[in-house]
């Protein structure tokens, strides 16, 4: 395995933006482990519609798929065979729908042999939930990035509208904070920083700012 950067945390905690960022800094892949479950996801819907299947099942579907990056353009495209499904996975249904499904231990393990996959031969920034904590231990650093869940539901309202979305901050972070509750809950691999991961609070930090903490960090050790 090569050299892991893992960084950890709920959605709208700035953690895909600052990842993205130090992994260009670094020369390192940038992995969205997110943006898989969230194929998965779109895959799932596509296929069996609202009456998910058995967790065997969904399991042996999840490992048959093929989700790949492209990584020529930054921010990287995400494929499902040969569509890029990019956008397709950035909707809050798939927010949901990639949160449900990444509760069942069976579509867990599909996505962490494809993650360890990608890592056996490149230097990775994996950004995700369970990167300290369950599919990378041994990461070299270890962040968890956090801020108040208005700050984090701010961040995602403003993405929708600049998308041209309609969007509803209450609405959003209604959801958001539903999500949390999910993620955190979960018997597998619930949202949790890793007992040796610094944590970093975004509340009212530009990514430049959160950027140069890390690097620090990591040029210091
Ligand atoms: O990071 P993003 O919001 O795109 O992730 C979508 C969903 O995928 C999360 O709500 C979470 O439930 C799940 N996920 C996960 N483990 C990861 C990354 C994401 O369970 N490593």
């Amino acid at each position: 395995m090569g050299n892991i950067v893992a960084i950890d945390g709920p959605a709208g905690s700035g953690k895909s933006t600052v990842s993205r960022s130090l992994a260009r800094e670094l020369g390192f892949l940038y992995l969205d482990t997110g943006a898989m479950y969230r194929a998965a996801a779109l895959a799932a819907q596509r296929r069996f519609g609202s009456r998910l299947p058995g967790e065997e099942r969904l399991g042996a579907f999840c490992r048959s798929l093929d989700v790949h990056f492209l990584n020529e353009t930054d921010p990287p495209r995400l494929f499902l065979g040969e569509e890029d499904v990019s956008t397709a996975i950035r909707t809050p249904q798939m927010d949901i729908l990639s949160s449900n499904l990444s509760a069942i231990p069976e579509v867990r393990w599909a996505m962490v042999s494809l993650q360890r996959g990608i890592a056996a031969s490149a230097d990775l920034v994996a950004e995700g939930r369970d990167m300290g904590t369950v599919v990378f231990p041994r990461a070299q650093h270890k962040f968890f990035l956090t801020a108040s869940p208005e700050t984090r539901a701010r961040r995602r309202w403003q993405e929708r509208l600049d998308r041209g979305e309609d969007a509803v901050f209450e609405t959003v972070l209604i959801e958001l904070k539903r999500r949390d509750r999910q993620d955190e809950n979960r018997p597998v691999a619930p949202l949790r920083p890793a007992q040796d991961a610094t944590l970093i609070d975004t509340d009212g930090m530009e990514v430049d700012a959160v950027l140069e903490a890390l690097l620090k960090i990591i040029k210091n050790y």
